[in-house]
């Protein structure tokens, strides 16, 4: 007699969360039905430990996944620990229910968070999201157990009777709704299988009841009794006929006679049912964790360095982090950090589990003590969730420092491509900063790696408590070569986090002022001016200023006319620091391609130097022929070398350009 009832649940509370919830992870389904298998088998596995359960010889634990788009279903079956009619009623019955009558009481004041949803599991519910009509057939491991038979249509009400199931375990059959069709497709199966269940610590085996069986061909000492032969192949011996020693002919058995087999298709797993995470850091070579990355992140590239995390207490915790190499000219920096719970897959980039520095890094989480359903709003006031954010980003920093301190040649070689990645880190968490602070290094103009203090005793005669840096290497290369000549070194700083980095660096060491290498001229490169001739200066200086301003029709043009040791450079522009950050700022938060100088960020100083010839020359022939063009020339030539000609600008410099050759041909 089959036992009918009424499920204990307010059904008109319930479904419009499964609708709700069908707006995100539709495919959830999946995971919770493999999860409960992977559970029966792991609970069986330790009845066999506590000796209450004999596991047979021949048994091997596994799930299976059937996909039948003739029929619409899919079918979940599992040899676990399998469930009593009593067993039934209470934990899909009733349990299952109550576990969604909290769930309610926990949405009820999230109605509106939409993306939440998807992360709070259903448990075996989750089926009737895709499924009209849902069917389980279970016999319990336990001796005289008898097999049940459950089915459901529309997750209301339900119907129990004694099934015929003979093999202990569990097997749910999922009668798919019009609308997710998609699921008994084998390929969109295996794709979902891939992103929850790539390693859950079961066999999961995923075939299509549709698709032809496939077959492959083995040695006969290969066979094993699980295969099924479909045919045996037998190969005759291969013989030639050669000539031994004596020059006599013989026939000689190049291959012997042997038997082969074409057998059934080995099914192969989805998963990978123990990931490297689990094992022990020591027992992992190089090129183990090479592959397990190309495997889950897909990255043709080598990852530079990875961190193998392995805590059990104050909370389990495994898991590995890799340094993916970074496109420095790209300004995405986008890295996946996958979150497993006792390898089940919990979601990507968890931002209140993982430091949002730390998304930059390609890498998996495993902590058994997280909730699997994780609700962002629950974990951001969860202090066990910030301890484990903590704990992550203290050992990133704790690899980096001793990787500084120890291998400091592979550090600096790695340097270029992390930089950004520990730069960005030390602006988003204080204490990764202070931990980081003495192991941050700059690059030099030798192409040597440096730490602050070390920039500062090289340039300590010259210039104290500064640090000269280069912001664009194309743009400031004049400026490069005038360093170089004077002997004073400057560092690379070009990435577009060094922006506000600088600025940090300054905040946290009082003393240090940061100077782009193009900001005011350093005295280094000028000449004494002795005191009887600083009146003559002035007095050309004044004329200089008068003459340029006319001649490029630029009203406001700040002019500086210097004596500078090389006597060959006529004229640069500098561009004062404060205007350089101004601009850098503007660019961060305007659109980018936008010009700054729209927002009357100037700043710009031409320089014009004394002690070049064409300076001299205009000076004395400023009513001179050419006199107006070569002033524009000059400025075009410090423009052009400080990296920033308008279009037009460009146009007209080259027209000149010509002029000027014309006359100076007298042609
Ligand atoms: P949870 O897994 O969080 O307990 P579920 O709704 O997924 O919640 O499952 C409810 C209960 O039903 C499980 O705790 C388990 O006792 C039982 N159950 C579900 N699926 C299986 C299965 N394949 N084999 C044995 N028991 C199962
Ligand atoms: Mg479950």
């Amino acid at each position: 007699m089959a036992k009918t009832g009424s499920l204990t649940i307010n059904s008109e509370n319930i479904f419009p969360i499964i609708k709700k919830w069908l707006y995100s992870d539709h495919d959830i389904f999946y995971r919770e039905l493999v999860s409960n298998g992977c559970d029966a088998i792991t609970k069986l596995k330790k009845l066999e430990i506590m000796g209450e359960w004999q596991k047979p010889e021949d048994l091997d634990f596994k799930i299976e996944i059937i996909t039948d788009s003739n029929e619409k279903t899919i079918t979940f079956k599992d040899n676990g620990l399998g469930m009593t009619m009593e067993e039934v009623d209470e934990y899909i019955n009733q349990i299952a229910f109550s576990g969604a009558q909290d769930f309610l009481e926990k949405y009820k004041d999230k109605a509106n968070e939409d993306q939440i949803i998807g992360h709070f599991g259903l448990g075996f519910y989750s089926a009737f999201m895709v499924a009209d009509r849902v069917t389980i057939d279970t016999l319990s491991y336990k001796e005289g157990a008898s097999p049940v038979h459950w089915e459901s249509d529309g997750g209301t009400e339900y119907e129990m009777e004694e099934g015929d199931k003979a093999e202990a375990g569990t097997t749910i059959t999922l009668y798919l709704n019009e609308e997710s069709l998609e699921f008994c497709n084998e390929y969109r199966a295996k794709e979902v299988l891939e992103k929850y269940c790539s390693f859950m610590p079961v066999a999961i085996y995923l075939s299509s009841a549709s698709s032809e069986p496939e077959y492959e061909t083995i040695e006969k000492d290969e066979l094993t009794d699980k295969d099924t032969v479909i045919e045996t192949i037998v190969e005759e011996a291969k013989t030639e006929e050669k000539e031994n020693e004596s020059g006599e002919k013989e026939i000689v058995e190049v291959s012997p006679a042997r038997e082969k087999y074409k057998i059934k298709k080995r099914p192969v797993p989805v998963n990978d049912t123990n990931p490297l995470w689990n094992k022990h850091p020591n027992d992992c070579t190089e090129e183990e964790y090479k592959s397990f990355y190309r495997k889950v992140f897909h990255d043709y590239k080598e990852p530079l360095f990875w961190i193998h995390l392995n805590m059990d207490y104050p909370f389990n915790l495994k898991g590995i982090l890799y340094f993916p190499k970074l496109n420095l000219n790209y300004d995405s920096l986008d890295g996946t950090i996958k979150l497993y719970n006792s390898q089940v897959f919990i979601a990507d980039n968890i931002k209140e589990v993982i430091p949002e520095f730390l998304m930059l890094l390609k890498g998996v989480i495993d902590c058994p003590d997280l909730p699997l359903n994780v609700s962002r709003s629950a974990l951001q006031n969860d202090g066990f969730v910030k301890k484990i954010s903590d704990y992550i980003t203290k050992k990133v920093a704790d690899k980096l420092t001793g990787m500084f301190k120890t291998d400091r040649e592979n550090y600096e070689k790695y340097w270029d491509d992390i930089n950004p990645f520990i730069k960005f880190g030390c602006l988003k968490d204080e204490k990764f900063g202070e931990k980081i602070n003495d192991s941050l290094i700059f690059k030099n103009l030798e192409g040597k790696y440096l730490t602050l203090s070390d920039c500062l005793e090289e340039n300590k005669d010259k210039h104290e408590n500064s640090v000269f840096y280069i912001s664009d290497e194309k743009e400031q290369s004049q400026y490069i070569n005038m360093f170089k000549e004077a002997g004073l070194d400057a560092v690379y700083l070009t990435h577009n986090i060094d922006s506000p980095f600088v600025g940090y660096l300054e905040q946290k060491n009082e003393n240090v002022k940061f100077l782009c290498i193009n900001s005011d001229l350093s005295d280094i490169f000028k000449e004494e001016v002795k005191e009887e001739d600083k009146e003559a200066l002035k007095a050309d200086a004044e004329a200089l200023t008068e003459l340029f301003r006319k001649a490029l029709n630029k009203e406001h043009l700040d002019v500086k006319v210097e004596k500078l040791k090389n006597e060959n450079v006529s004229s640069m522009i500098t561009v004062s620091e404060e205007s350089r950050r101004m601009q850098e700022m503007m660019k961060m938060y305007t659109m980018p391609g936008m010009d700054p100088s729209m927002f009357g960020a100037g700043g710009e100083t031409l320089v014009l130097n004394y002690n070049n010839k064409l300076v001299q020359y205009v000076l004395g022939h400023k009513d001179g022929a050419h006199t107006n063009s070569i002033c524009e020339q000059l400025y075009d030539l410090a423009a052009l070398s400080h990296g920033s000609l308008t279009p037009e600008g460009m146009t007209k410099f080259i027209a000149r350009s010509n002029e000027l050759m014309i006359a100076m041909a007298e042609v």
